[in-house]
């Protein structure tokens, strides 16, 4: 818990103003109970009237002297709800995350919009038809067309959008406000919430659930009206029928009167899937994504917190949406790494969205083909509810896969990127006129550029990284968009074999076409989608036939169904394999599933070919078998081993500083710190008894793996431990340590359970 004689206490509650805080002195009798995130009421200004405030810091450092401080009236209880939520989530982020408590509550409230909320006038007619009619004729007569034209229009319709008639029929503002005058019509205007998804479409009941979606959904909606809320894993391929299930639970809730938020990862927010919520739940339902602006972001939060809609769907950031009486967090893909966040504070959707619901009494509902090895293991302890969807509802079979070994195919003479066995089905594609997707699990373009005489690799001068090589000759960093063009000759020797590595998507897509002249290809990867819209334009045209193949990376294999997709290749499925991280056979094995998944979606029966230089290895193994449960069995038996997440807790420690000598003195003692405090612990518990639960291990620090961006040097630390609380407690250490030392450019930042290595 933070120490300190003062509070920071803001007292207006929003995103624009949680820098403005006012200090109080904490008295006496509150020094060893108010924590932050805690509302309390304060004399506040001249009169020292009491207001409500929450507290966002708690420090020993005075901003005023001491004597011109007034004290804390008292901790209240009656807090504004929602705000009171918000804060708490916050400052519970800031203990398990580290972060300030500043960026926690930037994180969990919303951003005010700067404009005024958009108006929706509407022209109502104040007469009847008829006498509408007369001043039609008199109108025309004199030659007052515009107003002709919105007379006649009234005829037919007594209320009109004012947009519409001064767009479409372009009418004057100046010759309506004359009409309204008159008293032939009146403007009115109605403020209205701009709702970022427009789908005009009939609504639609849901499907008749099968058994066994009618046992999940009857199970999860008892259990909640029970009043038991253990958090629950749906497990079942894609297909299963498992959206269908969140469907008709997030229409129990609505019925409850509760509202639900849908979380779902923002690449696989889809028109299609989009459009499945729209039918069912019509104007009820909301989106957030991150191609709203401010204000539309803000105006979903004002109709949440209005009660006008019942869900709303969008990436991890849908989660602090404050719904007055929330009932449900279904979160779909559940394993999907992009539910971590990449700011401070580091959070996990799944965790936080486990603690908001705790807080507000309401159900959490994971789902996944290929769940986390973190949720599965909770399902396995008990601690998750554990529900499986076995068949596929529309019939499509699973696809048939193979696995073709490379090594084999440099020994037989195939230097190809495509097997023997891939080129032979390719062609038959091509002839039944079916549609092929390549896959390389590899992020974006990634050829680096060495010399073939003395093994030089040209390095960004600013970043600890290989510089890609890029079409007309460029080479770039893609960590700080250094460029630069290629040298005719090696810098270290001279050697004119300076060669680009061959492995991105962009030469697949040239092999392609040399080896199947005439093809037609679509490429996608971070170069060719730019924009949001390019993403789901490239799989519309893909998915309505345009091109016999799609050659990408990860995304291409998330979202979107093509039934005319009956083969998928994996390139080089290994290749996320050589990642130095813990996940990376998690990784890969979720992306061949995933892959493996695209094929055979329609009547047509799919075939998936694997290639890879490492067939023995289980990830790859268990991906062809499709077998979830085997591939849980040998990792997490890894994990247990070597005491990695989930079966223990690991904590990152990340120090930064533009001066190397200087950041690797203060991660040296940073770590020297955390291994006193272990071992100051260890003794406190009697240390070395049999049943002593597994200490805790600090390792480093060591250079990170990329040591320097953007010209500032990286160090980590790894803490482990099994138990989470002791981590936080190290952390809460270091942060008091940082707090005692001279502000300088060094920064320390945390993250607990990383999903890549540092
Ligand atoms: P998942 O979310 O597991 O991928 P979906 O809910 O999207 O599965 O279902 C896959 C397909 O099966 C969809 O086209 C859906 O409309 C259909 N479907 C789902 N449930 C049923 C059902 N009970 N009866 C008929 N079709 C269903
Ligand atoms: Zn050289
Ligand atoms: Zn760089």
């Amino acid at each position: 818990m933070a120490q300190g004689r003062y509070a920071n206490i803001i007292i207006d509650i929003s995103h624009e103003k949680v820098d403005k805080t006012f200090q109080y002195k904490i008295p006496e009798k509150l020094q060893s109970i108010l924590e932050e995130g805690m509302c309390v009421s304060v004399p506040f200004g001249k009169g020292n009237h009491l207001r409500q405030g929450y507290v966002v810091e708690i420090t020993e450092k005075a901003e005023f002297p001491d004597d011109r401080q007034k004290y804390i009236e008292e901790i209240s209880t009656d807090s504004v709800a929602v705000e009171a939520d918000a804060i708490r989530l916050a400052a519970w982020m800031k203990r398990n995350y580290g972060s300030t408590m500043i960026a926690a509550l930037k994180t969990v409230l919303p951003v005010k919009r700067s404009m005024k909320p958009k108006e929706k006038k509407k022209i109502v007619r104040l007469m009847t038809a008829e006498e509408v009619r007369s001043l039609l004729g008199e109108s025309e007569r004199k030659h007052q067309f515009a107003k002709a034209r919105v007379l006649a229009q009234l005829i037919r319709e007594p209320v009109l959008p004012y947009s519409l008639v001064t767009g479409k029929l372009n009418v004057s503002s100046a010759a309506l406000c004359s009409l309204q005058r008159e008293g032939v019509l009146s403007i009115e205007s109605e403020s209205y919430y701009r709702n970022p998804v427009k789908v005009e479409s009939a609504r639609e009941n849901g499907k008749i659930l099968s058994p066994e979606q009618e046992r999940i959904s009857e199970k999860i909606l008892s259990d909640f009206d029970a009043g038991e809320k253990k958090p629950c894993l749906i497990h079942g391929i894609t297909g299963s029928g498992k959206t269908e299930v969140y469907l008709s639970l997030i229409e129990g809730m609505a019925a409850r009167g509760k509202q639900s938020i849908m979380l779902i990862p923002e690449i696989a927010l889809t028109y299609q899937t989009l459009l499945r919520f729209y039918k069912r739940f019509g104007d009820r339902v909301s989106v957030m994504n991150s191609t709203l602006s401010a204000g539309e972001k803000y105006d979903q939060y004002e109709r949440a917190k209005k009660g006008e809609i019942d869900v709303i769907i969008g990436p991890r950031s849908a989660l602090f949406v404050p719904f007055p009486d929330l009932g449900m967090i279904v979160m779909d893909e559940e394993h999907e790494s992009s539910y971590k966040s990449e700011t401070m504070p580091r959070f996990h959707a799944r965790e936080t969205a486990q603690e908001l619901a705790r807080m507000k009494g309401a159900a959490l509902v994971l789902g996944s083909a290929t769940p986390s090895l973190e949720a599965y293991y909770r399902a396995q302890k008990g601690e998750y509810g554990l529900f499986t969807l076995t068949r596929r509802l529309t019939g499509g079979r699973l696809a048939e896969v193979s696995v073709v070994d490379l090594r084999q195919e440099l020994k037989s003479g195939n230097r190809s990127i495509f097997s023997r066995k891939l080129q032979g089905l390719m062609e038959e594609r091509l002839q039944k006129k079916e549609q092929t997707m390549l896959f390389l699990n590899r992020r974006g373009y990634a050829g680096f550029v060495s010399c073939r005489s003395c093994g030089y690799v040209m390095k960004c001068p600013h970043c600890d990284v290989s510089l890609s090589h890029h079409m007309g000759e460029r080479l770039v960093c893609h960590y700080c968009g250094y460029e630069t063009a290629k040298p005719a000759k090696c810098p270290s020797c001279t050697s004119p074999y300076l060669l680009g590595f061959k492995a991105g998507t962009q030469q697949i897509e040239e092999q392609l076409r040399k080896r199947f002249p005439g093809i037609s290809v679509l490429r996608m990867d971070k170069d060719t989608t730019g924009t949001k819209d390019s993403y789901e334009k490239i799989l519309t045209a893909f998915s309505s036939g345009e091109a016999d193949v799609l050659v990408g990376t990860q995304m291409i294999v998330k979202g979107h169904d093509f039934p005319n997709v009956t083969l998928v290749g994996v390139l080089a499925a290994d290749l996320s394999l050589n990642d130095s991280d813990y996940r990376s056979g998690e990784r890969t094995f979720q992306l061949l599933v995933q892959a493996a998944g695209r094929a055979g979606r329609g009547d047509k029966p799919g075939e998936v070919v694997i290639q890879t230089y490492r067939p023995e290895h289980y990830s790859i193994i268990r991906a062809a078998e499709q077998d979830y449960q085997a591939f849980y069995k040998e990792e997490i038996s890894y994990r247990e081993l070597a005491g990695y997440p989930p079966a223990a807790h690991m904590m990152a420690v990340l120090v930064t500083s533009p001066d190397e000598k200087r950041g690797e003195s203060l991660a040296e003692r940073i770590a020297k710190a955390a291994r006193a405090l272990g071992e100051k612990e260890q003794a406190a518990k009697g240390g070395g008894t049999a049943c002593a639960p597994a200490g805790l291990r600090i390792i480093g620090p060591a250079r990170a793996s990329i040591g320097k961006i953007n010209d500032v040097y990286r160090f980590v630390i790894y803490c482990k431990s099994a138990d989470y609380r002791q981590l936080t407690g190290i952390k809460d250490k270091i942060e008091q340590y940082l707090g005692t030392l001279t502000p300088g450019e060094e920064s320390v930042q945390f993250d607990f359970n990383p999903m890549d290595s540092y």
